[in-house]
């Protein structure tokens, strides 16, 4: 058989077959000199509002800004602390910590990835006192104040909200979504009986448009969601130097807006979202069924209430490494998302973390591989990969497992 190379990732087919409504943004903008900012960045960013079922979105320079200026919008303050969790992109903990934040951190569910609400209660419960005026809790291993959480719907799947809103509400805590690798993403909501989408569930989201997400920019990019008009206020201010009106600064901002060139390609690849997001959601399925059957891999679960629009398509292995080293020779390309966890990063070294205080975070950092998926991935492509991931479990000696 002639080997075919599978990329990880392919961002030459969407862009070349977009090329004329894509050059046609950029010929707009050469002849109206509009680079930042003005009539493209509001027709996205109404597009993208109405696309999350929210009131309002502001369009900035990246997924990190979107998350800083959120989370200083909605009241985050300096010195407060952040609950998050260890298996994310660094992008998160940095958007907290540049907004005055400290990250805490609690652990993963092992099926779906993402926060688990029961470790989340017993936290607040018990490595939490209550501080008697803002009723919010104080973590006891730093003595600080917690002010909000951060749930990362991670490789385009919701957290479990209702829980997580829940405490949120009896802890007076804001809910700032990650939904950087989620847009489309859907969540059933038990207690409301209804269908919500990424973006529109706590008081503000982040969304990041860098070019290998869902919805991706020829460039950086990123947005605010909101249904609150004055966190959208604040965070137009902050994009802007903290101006309202030219060379009036209410307060000090940043620069840290969204060029009209990008906001004009996204709003004609946001019409392909939806199918885009469709075509990622057969892809994973067509990948469990042919994978399922293998003991010794673990492919993604999918609660039924999560439409989840599949960012990474990423199985668990016991022996990720060597799975990834034969895949390469047989030139398909993997990803690991996250090798390392965040904790355990010498950045955060000065939080005071230790190997072992996230077991499932930890383990699951050995084991994951994300698998190619990308909406243009094809029948024999696909057929490709899972063929290798079989031949590389036969050459690894574990097909006795299957
Ligand atoms: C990509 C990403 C970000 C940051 O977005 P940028 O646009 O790269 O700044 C934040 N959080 C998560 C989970 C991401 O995947």
């Amino acid at each position: 058989m002639d080997q075919i190379d599978v990329p990880f990732l392919d961002l030459v087919r969407p862009h070349v077959e977009m090329q004329e409504q894509l050059a046609a943004v950029f010929h707009h903008a050469l002849h109206t000199a509009g680079f930042i900012g003005g009539k493209p960045v509001q027709d996205f960013e109404g597009a993208f509002a109405k696309f999350c079922d929210v009131g309002h979105c502001v369009g900035v320079g990246s997924g990190t800004d979107a998350l800083r200026f959120a989370l200083m919008a909605a009241g985050v303050r300096p010195g407060e602390s952040v609950i998050t969790v260890p298996n994310t992109f660094i992008a998160t903990t940095e958007a907290i910590t540049q907004a005055g934040g400290i990250p805490e951190f609690v652990d993963i569910d092992e099926r779906t990835y993402n926060i688990d609400p029961e470790k989340l209660r017993e936290y607040l419960e018990l490595k939490c006192e209550r501080d008697a005026a803002s009723g919010r809790p104080v973590s006891r291993r730093t003595g600080r104040k917690i002010t909000a959480i951060v749930p990362v719907h991670l490789y385009g799947q919701m957290a479990d909200m209702d829980p997580i809103l829940k405490l949120a509400e009896s802890y007076n805590l804001l809910v700032i979504e990650d939904a950087c690798q989620a847009h489309g993403a859907q969540y059933f909501s038990r207690q409301e009986q209804g269908w919500r989408k990424a973006g529109s569930v706590g008081k503000a989201a982040a969304f990041s448009f860098y070019p290998g997400k869902n919805l991706g920019a020829c460039g950086e990019a990123g947005a605010v969601t909101t249904n609150n008009p004055e966190v959208a206020e604040i965070c137009r201010k902050l994009r802007d130097h903290g101006q309202a009106a030219k060379y009036y600064h209410d307060i000090e901002g940043y620069n840290g807006r969204l060029d009209a060139i990008q906001a004009g390609i996204l709003h004609a690849k946001l019409n392909y979202l939806s199918d885009w997001n469709e075509q990622r959601r057969q892809i994973a399925q067509c990948y469990s069924e042919q994978l399922r059957d293998i003991h010794s891999l673990i492919v993604p679960f999918e609660p039924p209430w999560s439409r989840a629009v599949y960012h990474l398509y990423v199985v668990q292995f016991p022996d990720r490494q060597e799975m990834q080293n034969i895949l390469k020779a047989l030139g398909i390309g993997t990803g690991i998302h996250y090798p390392v966890p965040l904790h355990q990063q010498s950045a955060y070294a000065a939080l005071g973390y230790r190997g072992g205080d996230f077991p499932v975070t930890e383990q699951v950092a050995t084991r994951i591989l994300s698998l190619p998926m990308y909406p243009q991935l094809s029948a024999s492509e696909q057929d490709t990969v899972v063929g290798a991931v079989r031949e590389s479990l036969a050459t690894a000696g574990s097909l006795s497992s299957v």
